[in-house]
């Protein structure tokens, strides 16, 4: 399986989730990138939205997210 992947992320790229969300690793703890803008998440007041454009965005991107795809098995291609 091929994957398009932010050469800002290529490093720290770790996988995709069943939602075929990417996953980077930080060097803390994995997480979740939204798909609109491939961004981390931010809280805004009560309301949880993507850094990249500040639509609001499904709690579930607060969690640890779960490696469904690990890296190792995808062909990762970098975004020119
Ligand atoms: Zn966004």
């Amino acid at each position: 399986m091929k994957v398009m992947v932010p050469q800002c992320i290529e490093d720290t790229f770790a996988g995709i989730t069943a939602s075929g969300d990417l996953v980077i690793d930080t060097g803390t703890g994995l997480v979740a990138l939204t798909p609109c803008c491939q961004a981390v998440v931010t809280f805004v007041d009560y309301s949880l939205c993507c850094k990249g454009c500040y639509r609001e965005v499904s709690l579930e991107y607060a969690d640890d997210p779960h490696i469904h795809t690990p890296r190792a098995q995808l062909t990762v291609e970098i975004e020119p």
